[in-house]
């Protein structure tokens, strides 16, 4: 069990509530990370933990990789900034090539920017240009980011947006499948048929199809749970934007980089190659650093300069992106991805055996949701149960974090060992033990979750 002094804990964390707007933090428990490691975090106090959740998926080559640090550190005594909206920089150049080459298929482009969000507004810039159509098509249960235009396009947004509107006009939300809440008796492939009916609705009513720029769609839903569109779907809706001319987008922010165990998650559906597509948080290691690939003619489409930020794809974001793609490609971390996680999958099937709050497993590669329940019938979520095992693990050495309050989101850096990942998953299995027996308090000055 982790010896929490809370003293130096506290005071920062006061202090930081003084001055830090409540507006860009989710609180969790009080943990000040001073430093971090590989898939360890080390605390103010000194206590290490194992991270279940690599900084919300922005390290997937673990925390200060070294190769990483190297790069950072002998760019910035090269070249710290400029702007590459007036001259060139060979990181930018560099890895802008890299980058267009890792997307199969037709050439492509690339637009960097500083943050997930506004790769995101990017697509919406670059759909619209190239199209000359208004219209975004995106999901319910999806999360694109905070800028105006990325918040728009979220399906969580309706409460993180109140006080906030008008948002972008233009953006309709239809629903994301979901395999976990289906009717009784319906097979993965009605699921996927009854969903794209859903999906057509909106372009049977007030939305004519040609006036749609794009479908932007997160092949595997990061903050909606960690869940994965049926194959079927997935084909339906590509197929309908080729015949109806709206360009099919994918935001593999959260799920890209290695994290599934491919490059990037929409490659886990078959003969898919996307018009464009957003890459963001593990793309320079958690360093500001996002772009936006697409198509060549599409990039080609906005010809003024649309998209300039001072601060894109700074020389120093980009020396650290390169690094990180090297250390993926060496260390093989996308056959870890998938071997580790199927070891993981494994275990929480075992533990849901013995678990009846465990309702769903869902794991591709180490990304993992999974989904706690009052009742394995009713299907109720349960962010009480949840909040214990987080606050048990933490309390144990093990860091982790819910989605929608009540799924646990297990995303690890792809680095982590084995024998971590192990003792990670026995403190898990302690943890579901605790709270099921009622072994678990948290602390009524501890606010946990959302
Ligand atoms: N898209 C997805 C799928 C994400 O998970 C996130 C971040 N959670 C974003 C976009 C926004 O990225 P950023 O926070 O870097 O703006």
């Amino acid at each position: 069990k982790v010896d929490h002094d809370h003293e130096v804990d506290h005071r920062l964390i006061v202090q930081e509530n003084k001055y830090y707007a409540k507006s860009s933090r989710i609180n969790y428990y009080d943990l000040v990370i001073e430093s971090a490691h590989d898939a360890t975090l080390v605390d103010a106090d000194g206590n290490e933990y194992i991270d279940l959740l690599a900084s919300a998926s922005a390290i997937n080559v673990g925390h200060t990789n070294e190769k990483v640090v190297q790069a950072i550190q002998e760019q910035a005594e090269k070249l710290i900034h400029y702007t590459p909206a007036y001259f060139h920089h060979r990181p930018g150049q560099q890895l802008a090539e890299r980058l267009a080459k890792l997307v199969p298929g037709a050439e492509k482009q690339v637009a960097f920017s500083n943050s997930g969000s506004e790769a995101n507004d990017a697509i919406i810039k670059f759909a619209r240009a190239y199209t000359g159509r208004p219209y975004i098509v995106s999901f319910m249960d999806s999360y694109h980011g905070s800028t105006y235009g990325s918040m728009t396009l979220s399906g969580v947004s309706l409460n993180m947006a109140r006080k906030m509107g008008p948002l972008l006009p233009g953006v309709v939300h239809v629903p994301y499948p979901d395999l976990y809440r289906r009717y009784e008796n319906e097979t993965e492939h009605d699921v996927a048929l009854r969903y794209f009916d859903e999906f057509k609705q909106p372009f049977e009513s007030f939305l004519p199809a040609d006036e749609v720029a794009c479908v932007l769609i997160e092949p595997i839903q990061g903050d909606g749970g960690i869940r994965k569109a049926p194959e079927e779907f997935m084909q339906l809706v590509y197929d309908f934007c080729h015949q109806n001319g709206i360009l099919f987008a994918v935001d593999e922010i959260n799920q890209g980089m290695g994290r599934t165990g491919k490059m990037w998650s929409y490659q886990q559906f078959k003969d898919i190659e996307p018009d464009l597509m957003s890459v963001g948080k593990s793309l320079a290691s958690g360093m500001p650093l996002s772009a936006t690939i697409g198509k060549k003619e599409i990039m080609q489409s906005l010809d003024s300069p649309a998209h300039v930020f001072t601060t894109a794809g700074n020389p120093i974001c980009c020396a650290a992106s390169m690094a990180t793609l090297d250390v993926l490609e060496e260390e093989q971390l996308m056959d870890r991805s998938n071997v580790e996680g199927a070891y993981a999958e494994e275990r929480f099937l075992e533990m849901q055996k013995h678990y009846p709050e465990i309702g769903d497993v869902r794991m591709y590669g180490l990304d993992g949701g999974i989904e706690l329940v009052k009742d394995r019938q009713t299907k109720t979520p349960d962010p009480d149960f949840a909040n214990k095992v987080i606050y048990y693990a933490f309390q144990h050495g093990v860091v982790m974090i819910t989605l929608k309050g009540n799924i646990l989101r297990f995303q690890p850096p792809l680095v982590i060992t084995h024998d971590e990942l192990d003792k990670a998953l026995n403190v898990l299995d302690d943890a579901f033990a605790a709270a099921e027996n009622n072994q678990v308090i948290i602390p009524s000055n501890e606010k946990i979750g959302w």
